[in-house]
Order: structure tokens, then C-alpha cells, then sequence
């Protein structure tokens, strides 16, 4: 077992982190009986709902895990953020012009609102505003395909990551939602790539594998003012990673944000393949999977145990 320090405003007190993950995780387990797992996507329907694996990766290298943290499952919407980081990187405040930064709250794959605001996603973390940041990418990146898959790798310094090519074609084969999403903004010229490129790119995305360990490596950059701290590369400005921060706390879990928010206090993106990653500032970034989803499409159990870790250690953002 091992103890870190954690600075609780003027005070330094020690937490067994290991002791705190192996609890919650027994705690919570149960909980993945009342979800579901994805079923929209016919390649997610067969995961094993009753899997829970938490990890938690400090800034000063340690990691702690427990269950199956080192099983690799879908990130799905988790990729989101690395390729808001791509776009981000290379085109800067001049993304805002394409996209907002406001919650949605309305369903992560809604059509109903992006038709009153004429094709201008509510922010980068609805399928909507994901598929303009594709598109971002598309045009700004000469091998988009390798050169994501290569950011993810460099950052969670796993080089066995990869794409999941049957889940991106299962997906893509029933996508239709996303397919009239991009449509539509095509129809109000907020897409520049032909659609189908723009598809298929998006879909190859979500369908990156990963195991919760480095899942929650990868998102150390956005706990250490933008910098790799294993690497020391500077991924973003620590503007921009603060930036990046905000949107995940009020558009990181669609319109469940205000729910998460209130009750775990921490940045946090979900997928629904069941990951969630959040992050505590200049401390520490936790991954927790569990496949099986609550009506918002985020992961049941995932959710109750960062409300648990917050709440335990008595560290959150506030
Ligand atoms: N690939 C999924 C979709 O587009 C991602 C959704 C999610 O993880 O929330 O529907």
C-alpha cells in the first residue's frame, strides 16, 4: 500500500489512495447491475456489464489501481478531448468561430437544437461539435489518422494503443444520427471536408481502446497547466488547458454536467463505452470504467465512485 501527499489548502495530509480505490470499488460494484451497456452501437451490446476498474495516476508518477484497470474498453466520447486538444493546438481561439462553449442540455446526439442555431454546435463535446473539430482536423492535420493515434500514444505513453476498426465500422454502419448531424451542418456550410470523410474520421475516434491506467496518464496534461509531466512537452498553453478544464466541467458529461458537477466537483469527460476520466489541478487524474450506462449514457457506477473519491479524500476543485 502506498500513501501520498495531497495539499488540502495549508495543510498536508497523507491519503491511502490504494485503501480509498479498493473500497469504493466494492461499494459501488453492485451498481453496475441497474445500467446498460451501450446497444446503439452493435459492437458495444456484448461487453460483460459487470466489470469495474478504477485507477488513479498522480502527477509525481504513482499509480494506483484496482479491478480490471488494465482491461481495454471502448473511450468512445473520452477521445473527444484529444481531438479538441488537436484542433485546439493548431487553429487556437479561431475554433470559437465554428462552435460554442455553452451546455447543451439536451441529449449528447440531439439534432433538435442545432437546427434553431443553424448548424453552430453548443460546444465540443456533443457529437455535433465533435464532428466540427473532425472536420478542424481533417483540414489541418495531413495524416489525421496517424498523427491523433500518435498524440494519444505520446501522451499516455502506451504505445499499444490503437483504433478498434470493427467498432468503427459497426458504428458507422448504424450511425444515422450522427450521419444527419453531419449533414445538416454541411447544409450550413459549418462542415468544409466531404461528410464521409468527416464520418469516418469521427467514428475511428470513439473506437480507440483503452485500459483505465492509461487512459488516466493520457490526462495528466490537463492536470499540470498543459505540460506531459513524464515527458515535460508542452501539449497546450496553460491557458488553453485551463479552457479546456472549463468546458469539461460544465459540458464533459452533456446534460448530466450540472448533476456531475454537483456531486463529484471535478473536470470530468465520459464515454459510452462506460470510461469517465476527471482531473484534480496540479494533483492527480483518475479513470474509472464500468460498462453498463444510466439513462444519460454515463456510466452508472463510474459516476458514484468519483463522488466517492472526492468525497473521501475531501479533495475535489472547491
Ligand atoms: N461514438 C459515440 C456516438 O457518436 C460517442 C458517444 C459517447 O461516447 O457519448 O454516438
Amino acid at each position: 500500500m502506498q500513501a501520498i501527499a495531497v495539499l488540502q489548502g495549508n495543510e498536508l495530509i497523507y491519503m491511502e489512495i490504494q485503501n480509498i480505490i479498493e473500497r469504493i470499488h466494492d461499494e459501488v460494484k453492485p451498481l453496475s447491475a441497474y445500467g446498460k451497456v451501450a446497444d446503439y452501437i452493435p459492437a458495444l451490446k456484448n461487453v460483460n456489464p459487470d466489470q469495474l476498474g478504477i485507477c488513479v495516476q498522480t502527477l509525481d508518477d504513482k499509480t494506483f489501481g484496482v479491478g480490471q484497470c488494465e482491461t481495454p474498453f471502448s473511450i468512445q466520447s473520452i477521445s473527444k478531448v484529444f481531438g479538441l486538444t488537436l484542433a485546439y493546438k493548431a487553429l487556437g481561439g479561431e475554433i470559437w468561430q465554428r462552435l460554442g462553449k455553452e451546455p447543451s442540455g439536451t441529449a449528447f446526439n440531439s439534432l433538435v437544437q442545432l437546427e434553431y442555431e443553424k448548424g453552430i454546435p453548443r460546444n465540443p463535446f456533443i457529437n455535433a461539435g465533435a464532428l466540427v473539430i473532425s472536420d478542424i482536423i481533417l483540414s489541418r492535420y495531413k495524416f489525421a489518422r496517424r498523427e491523433l493515434l500518435e498524440f494519444v500514444r505520446d501522451v499516455s505513453g502506451d504505445a499499444r494503443v490503437d483504433y478498434n476498426e470493427d467498432v468503427a465500422r459497426s458504428e458507422r454502419e448504424h450511425g444515422y444520427r450522427n450521419a444527419a448531424l453531419a449533414y445538416l451542418m454541411k447544409s450550413y456550410g459549418n462542415i468544409h471536408n466531404p461528410v464521409e470523410d468527416v464520418l469516418d474520421f469521427y467514428f475511428l475516434q470513439c473506437s480507440l481502446e483503452m485500459k483505465t491506467t492509461s487512459l488516466a496518464k493520457a490526462f495528466l496534461y490537463l492536470a499540470n497547466h498543459g505540460v506531459v509531466p513524464f515527458s515535460g512537452k508542452q501539449i497546450l498553453t496553460p491557458s488553453q488547458a485551463k479552457r479546456l478544464n472549463s468546458l469539461m466541467i460544465t459540458c464533459g458529461l452533456y446534460n448530466e454536467a450540472g448533476d456531475f458537477a454537483y456531486r463529484v466537483g471535478l473536470p470530468g469527460k465520459s464515454g459510452v463505452g462506460g470510461g469517465i476520466v476527471a482531473i484534480i489541478p496540479k494533483k492527480l487524474s483518475i479513470c474509472v470504467w464500468s460498462p453498463a450506462l444510466n439513462a444519460f449514457g454515463n456510466s452508472l457506477a463510474g459516476i458514484e465512485a468519483l463522488e466517492r473519491f472526492t468525497t473521501y479524500t475531501k479533495v475535489s476543485v472547491f
